[in-house]
């Protein structure tokens, strides 16, 4: 068994962003394929972004993403529950072991507190700017004497804990599994608060605790946590503490380079899944961005199970990766392709895509699950994702079609040999018994006999009559999905129409 351990660290903010969808992702392949050990820690310590029912349904989306956990935070009748001997998971409760570390800290004078107001903290920096100077905290409480910190303490003054970053010290350098060597000088990294005067501990300070209790042993993380990296290096060098290995995965970018924004699209996985992308199609896509599957190849689906197969850290790139929602559309479609009409059926049943208006004000006969599997039959091949049922073909949903008595003249064909190309469907279809009709290819050889060498007359005014649409599929498809008692009910709605 493996040693290795990561875990996927959300903030619950109420939704599962499209980022953090693929940081667990990458975290959950790189666990699966090594062997080792995919947890998931809930870092709730920023109080004024509470969001009641947050980590619920964060979890329940990891769950429909099958991204499910070997410890952390589960679901356990519709409540968070933990499971896991490094417990707890959710950083609200382990409040009283980060002000432990944090006391540590200060024995050692790792850390110091900071008196400092905000008032006086705005002041510093914007003297700072003024100079052209980086803002930095200037540790102006670092030298109080330990009578003045008592002083302030027994006034009740409020006070925050800051690390003490030696500048001394030089360079911190580590190397990054994705970009390589990332060095910065420590002249470069604030005092940082680790403390804040409510008592809750920083992210800085909680991450580094939780992955070193949690024995992490690789930092899968977002690109835009590297500036925390050196601060994190130098808690874990004033606990004395052995250093994970860190990779920071791409940032994911809008089609014009900005970052990923709510503005540019939907960015929250449960958009997503509400529109009809399917979840095999999305883990899919979702891997792609910032990640190839190396050695020239250009394969690009691949299951949940291939990806485990395939992932490699060393194959994440540098660059930010765009989110193509083309790509994903093409994507999606090609999973839906995949899928057996019932399969179909019933991913659309489920993810409620089938009670949509158009369908739920339709007539009873045409939302019947025969009916529903006819019509997914021959939209399949052309559906981007499954909110997009039904919405070119909205002729096959409605009790009544309108359109022009011309509407059904094929070119400049008179109304009179309009009239008897639908007579003669009328014939040839009536003819056929339930059984024939909803044989496909039966129906289809019919009426293509039927139409002989110029089709256009025939088959024009057959479709115009069914469908009253400009655009739609064959004749034959549009038949076969409406069925015998539809079909010839419009036949003489057009046939009334002609006189
Ligand atoms: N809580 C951080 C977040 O919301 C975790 C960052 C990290 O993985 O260190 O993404």
């Amino acid at each position: 068994m493996s040693h290795i351990r990561v875990r996927f660290a959300p903030s619950p903010t109420g939704y599962l962003h499209i980022g953090g969808l693929r940081t667990a992702l990458y975290n959950y392949l790189f666990a699966k394929k090594n062997g080792g050990k995919f947890i998931l820690r809930i870092e709730d310590t920023d109080q004024k972004r509470f969001v009641t029912g947050a980590i619920e349904s964060l979890v329940r989306v990891m769950e429909t993403m099958s991204l499910v956990p070997d410890e952390g935070v589960f679901l356990g009748g519709g409540k968070p529950i933990q499971k896991g001997d490094k417990g707890p998971y959710i950083q609200s409760e382990r409040l009283d072991l980060y002000k432990k570390y944090a006391e540590e800290l200060l024995a050692n004078r790792k850390a110091y507190r900071c008196f400092c107001s905000p008032e006086s903290l705005e002041a510093l920096r914007a003297e700072q700017t003024a100079n052209k100077q980086a803002p930095r905290y200037d540790k102006r409480c670092f030298t109080l004497t330990p009578d003045e910190i008592e002083r302030k303490m027994a006034a009740g003054e409020q006070y925050v804990l800051r690390l003490n970053v030696d500048i001394a010290r030089g360079d911190v350098i580590f190397n990054d599994l994705v970009r390589g060597e990332v060095k910065i000088n420590a002249k470069d990294i604030d005092d940082q608060v680790l403390m804040k005067s409510d008592g809750f501990p920083t992210y800085h300070l909680a991450n580094v605790v939780d992955d070193h209790l949690m024995e992490i042993t690789h930092i899968i993380r977002g690109e835009e946590w590297l500036p925390s990296t050196p601060k994190h290096i130098l808690l874990y060098e004033a606990f004395g503490w052995e250093m994970p290995e860190f990779a920071h995965i791409p940032l994911l970018l809008n089609p014009d380079k900005s970052k990923l924004s709510k503005r540019q699209g939907d960015v929250s996985v449960e958009d997503y899944l509400k529109k009809g992308y399917l979840k095999e199609a999305l883990i899919n896509f979702i891997a792609l961005l910032g990640w190839n599957p190396g050695q020239g190849s250009t394969q690009e689906i691949f299951s949940l199970e291939e990806l485990i197969q395939t992932f490699d850290l060393k194959n994440v790139h540098k660059a930010g990766a765009v989110f193509d929602l083309q790509k994903l559309n093409w994507m999606n479609a090609e999973y839906i392709k995949k899928l057996s009409v019932d399969d179909l059926y019933l991913a659309a049943l489920s993810g409620n895509f089938l009670k949509k208006p158009l369908i739920k004000n339709a007539p009873s006969t045409a939302q019947t699950p025969e009916y529903l599997k006819r019509l997914l039959t021959i939209e399949q091949n052309r559906l981007a994702k499954l909110s997009d049922i039904g919405d070119n073909n909205q002729f096959f949903f409605v009790a009544q079609l309108s359109y022009d008595t011309d509407f059904l003249n094929w070119k400049q064909n008179s109304s009179v040999m309009t009239k008897e190309a639908i007579v003669k469907a009328r014939e040839i279809l009536s003819g056929l018994t339930d059984t024939e009709w909803f044989q496909k290819e039966t129906l289809e050889k019919v009426l293509l006999d039927a139409a002989g060498e110029k089709r256009g007359d025939f088959l024009w005014p057959l479709r115009a009559a069914l469908t009253g649409a400009e655009k739609s599929p064959s004749p034959f498809d549009v038949a076969w999905v409406l069925g015998k008692e539809e079909s010839l009910k419009r036949i003489e709605d057009a046939l009334k129409m002609l006189g």
